[in-house]
């Protein structure tokens, strides 16, 4: 029997770079811990953008559907984010966990801090922080997915979201993706070695 798994969970503003970070770190794990790297594929109300798949970066559903998720705890947290509804199916992610898989969650602070009240000792979460505020304007304006009204709400609910790093175990700057993902994975070394999570391994001493 193989030891637990671990949910890493990371937050921070739109267009900080979690993505292109986790993808990163992902790699990196599949290095260390070969088939052990997994994603959390989230529910949404919003649209895809472009190159965007059903079930590859989102289960896209409508609003109705996501309720009906709500109700039947399909979810097991879920937020609202510049107007669309945003969820973790439950399921999947305990699965993964109890199959010893790190787990990368890519979702807002109150996703972050429901699922580390949820899963204690089995997860760990942490914000994303840009180089400077300018810094984020510039990528979110670079994307060309948003209108400018849409980049101004994703850049005030950045400040918000970053006035409430404190509540998070870590912070990692993302100057560069390979410096951020690496201190991610320092992060994430640590974790695994706590005792919780080496029962099996304790037991297979034997
Ligand atoms: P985007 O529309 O840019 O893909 O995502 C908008 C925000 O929703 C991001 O901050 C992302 O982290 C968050 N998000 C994505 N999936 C989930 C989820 O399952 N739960 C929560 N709470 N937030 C999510």
């Amino acid at each position: 029997m193989a030891d637990k798994g671990l949910i890493v969970s990371v937050s921070g503003p739109s267009g900080v770079g979690k993505g292109t970070v986790l993808k990163r770190v992902s790699e990196m794990i599949e290095q260390k811990w070969p088939g052990r790297a997994s994603y959390s594929i989230s529910a949404t109300t919003r649209n895809p953008r472009p190159g965007e798949t059903d079930g590859v970066e989102y289960h896209f559903r409508t609003k109705e559907e996501f309720e009906e998720m709500i109700r039947t705890g399909e979810i097991i947290e879920y937020d609202q984010y510049v107007g669309n509804y945003y969820g973790t199916p439950a399921a999947p992610l305990a699965e993964k966990v109890s199959q010893g898989k790190i787990v990368l969650c890519d979702i807002t602070i109150e996703g972050s801090l429901a699922i580390e009240k949820k899963f204690g000792v089995d997860s760990v979460i942490i914000m994303l922080l840009p180089p400077s505020y300018a810094e984020l304007e510039a990528r979110l304006k670079g994307r060309g997915t948003e209108d400018d009204a849409k980049v101004s709400a994703r850049l005030a609910k950045a400040r918000e979201e970053i006035a409430r790093a404190g509540e998070f175990e870590y912070a990692v700057q993302n100057n560069e993706v390979e410096q951020a993902a690496a201190d991610i994975m320092k992060i994430i070394e640590s974790e695994m070695l706590k005792t919780a999570r080496q029962i099996q391994t304790i037991k297979n001493l034997e």
